[in-house]
Parts: C-alpha cells; structure tokens; sequence
C-alpha cells in the first residue's frame, strides 16, 4: 500500500481498484443477462445498424444520427422535456411534448422524431434540401438495380415508419442500401438536416 500522505500514489490504486470493479461488472452483466447481454444479443443476431457500418459517412454525420436514435436530442421536446429546461420550460408527460415552434405552437402536435424529421414547418426549407439529395440518392440506385424497383424516393417508402428508418440508419430496403454509395448520400443528407434542425431549434433561438 502507498504511503497514507503520497496523494498520487493512492489515486493511482483507487483508478486501478475502481477500473477492475467496472471490468468485472461488465463481465457480470453480459455474462448473466441485463441491458449489456440484451444489447449483445441484439447486435450479434442484427448486426451493426447500416449507419454505424457504412464507409461513406464521417464521424459527425454518426453522431447526429445516433443522437436521434438514441432519443438523446436535447433540442426535442419528446425527449427533453421529462424535466424543467432553458429551452422548453416546464416538465411535462410525454403525450403533452408539443412543439412549440412557429406556426406549430398551440396545436398540440405531439414534438416527437416523425414532427421533426418529417413534418414540422420550422424546418420546412432544409428538409427540402434533404429530400431533393434523398430523392436523387434513390433515384440512382433505384435505376442501377431495374426499372421495377419501387422505391425511388423518400414519398415512395410505405409508411413514416420506413421513411424514418430509411434517414436514420436501419434502411427497410436492404438491397437497395447496404453500404452501396448512394445510401451513403441519404446518410449524410439525413445527418445535415439534424444539424439544421439543431442550429435552428438551440442556436438561433
Ligand atoms: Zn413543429
């Protein structure tokens, strides 16, 4: 043991102590069920999502995606406002996260990832911008694999369910997609939007 007065020597333990009480309860976890073993399992039997994997993209387009995957965007009413913030004010349940931006406040439209990635005006001009490069995106691979291909563009997709997953990294189409350079495009199209939304919503409120 280090002397009781050297500062360093015992920090040093107290991070080797601490960083081996986290291996073996990471090891605990995945070995014996839990959120770890669960994630685990997910991925092993789904792989890694298309937006993760594919080479056409860079670090920041990654990380827009994620943060909206991973409901961690703080600029989102449906996922900031269990709690009292600067930009949405009071807490308040989910059914009641409306958005409040420009012609949508006091409508109670629920401020969720389809309002924001698909409907809300506040972002009328840059979701256009994304869908013109989405469109175009589909368009070519539609064109590479046949003429009978039916989806060649974001309007074509089934449901708002497939269009949000087509955007945000678990395309429904997966030989349309996988890691083909156009998907790479409605990628990095879908990863710029989120960052207009951002600025609009958090910066240039
Ligand atoms: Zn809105």
């Amino acid at each position: 043991m280090p002397a009781p007065a050297c500062k360093d020597d015992w920090k040093e333990l107290v991070n080797e102590i601490a960083a081996a009480e986290m291996r073996t309860w990471v090891a605990s976890q995945t070995d014996h069920g839990g959120r770890l073993a669960e994630y685990r399992r997910i991925n092993g039997a789904h792989g890694l999502a298309e937006y993760l994997s594919h080479n056409g993209l860079r670090i920041h387009h990654r990380r827009n995606i994620a943060a909206v995957r991973t409901q961690a965007t703080s600029y989102i009413a449906a996922h900031a406002q269990h709690r009292q913030g600067p930009l949405f004010g009071a807490a308040a349940e989910y059914r009641h996260r409306y958005c409040t931006r420009n012609s949508c406040a006091g409508r109670c439209l629920l401020d969720d990832t389809c309002h924001v990635m698909l409907r809300c005006p506040a972002h009328a001009a840059d979701r256009q911008a994304m869908v013109v490069a989405v469109d175009d995106a589909l368009g070519r691979a539609a064109a590479r694999l046949g003429v009978n291909h039916s989806v060649r563009s974001l309007r074509d997709a089934a449901s708002d369910n497939e269009r949000l997953r087509l955007l945000l990294g678990s395309p429904p189409y997966r030989h349309l997609c996988n890691g083909s350079e156009e998907y790479g495009e409605v990628l990095r199209a879908s990863a710029d939007f989120i960052s207009a939304v951002h600025r609009t919503r958090w910066l240039g409120r």
